[in-house]
């Protein structure tokens, strides 16, 4: 992306260029190897992560982090995002994810971990019945002595068995009559060996058609133990919730910057599209022509760089406004709708400029399209945030 005033500062140019270059070397390559195979981010390629800080772009210094903010977390993920969709959403398992622990010495410890990578989670809050209704989650977390026993049934839990922990929103208790259905709906910490599912869960992949480098877990919990001082007060170190606004509040609150996170990781995802076809249609010749020449051809390209820059500026305003601590939720579902429609959109017109070479899997077309495609899908369909959008623009009879 090419920043204007007054977000491009130096210190931000100099970390876009670094993510750019990082995606283009060294991430590209990778995810042009693995994507077709359906394979896995390699553990060195998280270590290179790591070794650049962004798992803790926004902790602060003094916790180990960078000290930056959701802005440049943005900046960052829309880079790599240009590369391979899912190395850009693994940064989402760290950034104080999983540290919301009481003890402020053992909070510290986890936060440090979390900037150096080495503390990379996995989010299960849907499950079979309970998606863009979570406060339908049904699995159970029941007291026993000092511990909690969690039960019940996980989906789409990305990078679940790889992480070393899992966030799991579970049910302390049935909400009271006058209540909203999410009370009683809290985060627990399952915490885990890399590799290995812990006690009482079990797992099987989901066989996506997109998004790969990160496999999605199917998890059956039947009787995982967490001992009292892992059932969390927030899932996000910066979600900003207070502790007496309960963990489900934390948990939507979260849902802003995964929302302005996704609009970032969209935009790369579509940049990528956009350069790609850009090459293309200086490429292919046809009628004696680089395809490039046809007015038709270029006049989508236009219309696709113009969308893209409309969507980044939106991202760009709204990482502002959740840095500078101003309630947004209505913003961040409307970039998050803008956005990754605009990916779909974009990445639909790539394919169609590459024509049949567009419809194989030789060209990264495809892998944008797929990836794209998923954008509307998760952290809240479109249809999600514009209720989100609408009931705050018309509330209800
Ligand atoms: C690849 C992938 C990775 C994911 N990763 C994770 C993860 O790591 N952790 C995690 O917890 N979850 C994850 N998810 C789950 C994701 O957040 C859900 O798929 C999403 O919230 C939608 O829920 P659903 O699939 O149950 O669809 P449903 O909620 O069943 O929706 C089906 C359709 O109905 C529409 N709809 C539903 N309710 C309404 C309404 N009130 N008004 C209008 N339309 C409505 C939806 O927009 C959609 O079009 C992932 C999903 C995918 C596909």
């Amino acid at each position: 992306m090419d920043l204007l005033p007054p977000w491009a500062t130096p210190a931000r140019l100099a970390l876009q260029q670094k993510a750019r270059a990082f995606a283009h070397d060294v991430v590209l390559p990778v995810a042009d190897q693995l994507d077709p195979v359906k394979g896995e981010m390699p553990a060195e390629l998280v270590e290179q992560l790591a070794a650049n800080g962004w798992f803790g772009i926004t902790i602060a210094q003094d916790e180990g982090g960078l000290g930056l903010g959701v802005f440049d977390y943005c900046l960052v993920s829309e880079e790599l995002a240009r590369a391979w969709l899912s190395v850009a959403s693994i940064l989402a398992r760290g950034q104080g994810l999983g540290t919301q622990v009481d003890e402020p010495v053992r909070r510290r410890e986890l936060l440090r971990r979390s900037a150096q990578g080495e503390w990379i989670g996995s989010i299960a809050l849907s499950e079979p019945d309970a998606g863009s209704d979570l406060a339908g989650v049904a699995t159970t977390a029941t007291r026993d002595g000092d511990d909690w026993v969690l039960s019940g049934h996980k989906r789409w839990a990305g990078n679940a068995l790889a992480a070393d922990f899992i966030e799991v929103l579970a049910r302390v208790r049935e909400p009271d009559p006058e209540e909203s259905r999410s009370a009683g709906l809290e985060p627990f910490l399952v915490v885990k060996e890399r590799g290995v599912f812990p006690d009482g869960m079990t797992g099987t992949t989901i066989d996506k058609i997109g998004y790969h480098g990160f496999l999605t877990w199917d998890l059956v919990l039947d009787g995982v133990r967490v001992p009292g001082r892992d059932k969390l007060s927030g899932l996000y170190a910066d979600s900003g919730a207070s502790a007496d606004e309960g963990g489900f509040a934390s948990v939507q609150r979260s849902l802003n910057i995964a929302r302005v996170h996704t609009a970032a990781r969209a935009v790369g995802v579509a940049q990528g599209a956009l350069e790609d076809t850009t090459a293309y249609l200086q490429e292919r010749e046809q009628f004696g022509h680089p395809i490039g020449d046809f007015q038709a051809l270029r006049f989508a390209l236009a219309d696709m760089a113009a969308d893209i820059a409309q969507a980044r500026a939106f991202w760009c305003q709204v990482a502002h406004l959740i840095d500078e601590g101003v309630a947004c939720e209505s913003e961040a579902a409307m970039v998050k709708l803008q956005a990754t429609e605009m990916a779909v959109r974009v990445t639909n017109q790539a394919m169609q400029l590459h024509g049949g070479n567009g419809y194989t899997t030789e060209r990264r077309v495809e892998r944008y399209w797929r990836d794209a495609r998923l954008t509307t899908i998760f952290e809240g369909t479109s249809e999600i945030q514009r209720r989100i959008i609408s009931d705050r623009l018309l509330p209800r009879a």
